[in-house]
């Protein structure tokens, strides 16, 4: 960054070839938080072909799991020691505030403690082994690393995501190349500095940033890779799948959501100010965090008729309090949208909305407050009386939008949670606790959450159903889509066939 190089290639420290370079800009004031190499299509080859070679030498694979688990759990120490350098690049990068950016880097730690840990004590998932009736044959199913993997991660958390393919992949021995987005590449090229003083071995972790569009094909379109992670939007996890298809290259896609957020009238009826209080607070939070800008962000309120009008209001008041501001001043609650360019696209939701009739509650403006004018922001903005006709309800906005639908009967708010092409994650609010076993069992999303609101644990797995995407990170599943089922048949006392007679 700013002169140094930050293309990790076999080992070593690069420019980029045609020495291109990036402006990444801190989208709370415009500025230029940092310039960083490009890489070229033949910088992110070079990068698969270490990664390749490095798998095909075999060491790393063949480093005792306990050295590999010691190695990420010195990775989680030398990310609590950077961590305020770390959570400051990532809060000018992304716009988020400090205090979430720290809560990011504790949470990528966790990972790296949890992976560690989960190899640590026996390998992680061994395998097993089978009795096949013949007591000279052992036959057993282990898990060997799947090999080379290509990590793409989005821009909204960059570090954490990364993390999240980064710890299983060097956990399971794999190699990797690792491309974050183009516009939130700064934590991961200081990160990956930490893989290197953690003693990863040269060429095991490989860093390219610069465009999806151009680096794609050579990362993802080739033989030389054995597995690709994909976080983003459906429209470029189709793409990559399709390159990948062509060398039946597995591929993991998580996507985007349209979240619902379910809301029954006993949240109020049950009498205890504290569930309705709760009930709007996690409603407010699950949508505006970040502004908007989380795949599970709760942005369709499927709220019951009988209390839709009270809880609309309720949420709208507290909506028009959230501070809004640079992500490093303390007293910001939530940052600016991560680029003009997304703020433009936010704001043509809103326009769609309204053309479509929703009725705009609050918000549907930029903030205006000069001091934040260089700045990407984006009021918190709540559209009312909406359906499933409309594409502000049906298309992920990633913007701070919250639309609001009403039902009148459990069968209906459960059909209204489904009515989705995706199904990331969903959240349920009763004071009834059998409904809300029954409600989160028919909806059909990877996450539901029942009387709370995003949260998760490295020890749970993640994923969506539908065009969430395809397969899970995080927990066991999380390490082993990073490792291949081999079947071996071990005949300790061999004799003929004898099918053959001739
Ligand atoms: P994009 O799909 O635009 O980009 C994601 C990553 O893919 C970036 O690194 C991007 O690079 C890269 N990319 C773009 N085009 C290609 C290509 N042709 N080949 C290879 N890589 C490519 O998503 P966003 O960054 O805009 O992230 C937002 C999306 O991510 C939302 O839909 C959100 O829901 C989803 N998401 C899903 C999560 C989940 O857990 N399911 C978690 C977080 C986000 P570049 O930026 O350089 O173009």
């Amino acid at each position: 960054m700013d002169g140094e190089p930050d293309l990790y290639i076999g080992g070593a420290w690069r420019h980029a070839s045609d020495g291109g370079t990036r402006d990444v800009i801190n989208p709370a004031d415009g500025s230029v938080a940092g310039v960083v190499d490009e890489a070229t299509p033949d910088d992110a080859r070079q990068a698969v072909a270490a990664a390749r070679a490095a798998f095909d030498d075999g060491a790393w694979r063949a480093t005792p799991v306990a050295e590999r688990a010691a190695l990420l759990d010195r990775v989680a120490e030398l990310l609590q020691r950077d961590k305020e350098d770390l959570a400051a690049l990532e809060t000018r990068d992304t716009g988020k505030t400090l205090a979430e950016s720290r809560i990011d880097i504790d949470d990528v730690t966790s990972v790296f403690r949890y992976y560690a840990k989960l190899v640590g004590v026996d390998g992680g998932d061994t395998g097993r082994i089978i009795d096949v009736g013949n007591p000279a044959v052992i036959s057993r199913v282990v898990r060997e690393p799947i090999g080379v993997c290509v990590l793409i991660a989005p821009w909204n958390y960059p570090l954490l995501q990364m993390s999240w393919k980064i710890a299983p992949a060097l956990a399971a021995g794999c190699t990797m190349v690792a491309k974050p987005s183009e516009v939130t590449p700064l934590s991961t090229i200081a990160f990956v500095h930490l893989l290197e003083e953690a003693g990863v071995p040269p060429s095991v972790v490989n860093l390219v940033q610069g465009s999806g569009a151009v680096l794609g094909e050579a990362l993802t379109a080739t033989a030389e890779v054995d597995f690709i992670s994909f976080t983003g939007g459906l429209a470029t996890g189709t793409t990559i799948s399709k390159m990948a298809a062509d060398n039946v290259t597995k591929v993991a896609v998580e996507l985007g959501g349209k979240n619902p957020h379910i809301v029954f009238a006993d949240v109020r009826d049950a009498g205890d100010g504290d569930s309705w209080a709760a009930a709007v607070d996690h409603v407010l939070t699950g949508v505006f965090l970040h502004s908007g800008q989380v795949c599970s962000a709760g942005t369709r309120l499927i709220v019951e008729e009988s209390v839709a009008d009270d809880f609309v209001t309720a949420l709208a008041a507290r909506a028009e309090t959230i501070r809004i501001g640079d992500g490093m001043d303390p007293a910001s609650e939530t940052g600016p949208l991560v680029s003009e360019q997304h703020r433009a696209k936010v704001e043509a939701y809103v326009e769609l909305g309204i053309s479509e009739g929703a009725k705009l509650i609050t918000g549907g403006a930029r903030p205006a407050d000069p001091a934040l004018a260089k700045g990407s922001f984006y009021l918190p903005t709540i559209f009312d009386r909406c359906d499933r006709s409309m594409r502000i309800v049906r298309e992920e906005t990633f913007g701070p939008i919250l639309t609001v639908e009403r039902f009148t009967t459990e069968a209906e708010a459960i059909a209204l949670g489904n009515d989705t092409e995706y199904g990331l994650a969903a959240g349920v609010r009763t004071s009834d606790a059998a409904r809300g076993e029954r409600v989160v069992r028919a909806l059909r999303h990877g996450t539901v959450w029942l009387n709370d609101f995003g949260y998760y644990t490295a020890a749970a797995e993640w994923g969506g159903f539908g065009k969430s995407g395809n397969g899970r990170e995080l927990g066991p599943t999380g390490l082993t889509e990073y490792q291949e089922i081999k079947h071996i048949w071990h005949n300790t006392a061999p004799t003929a066939a004898g099918w053959f007679k001739g």
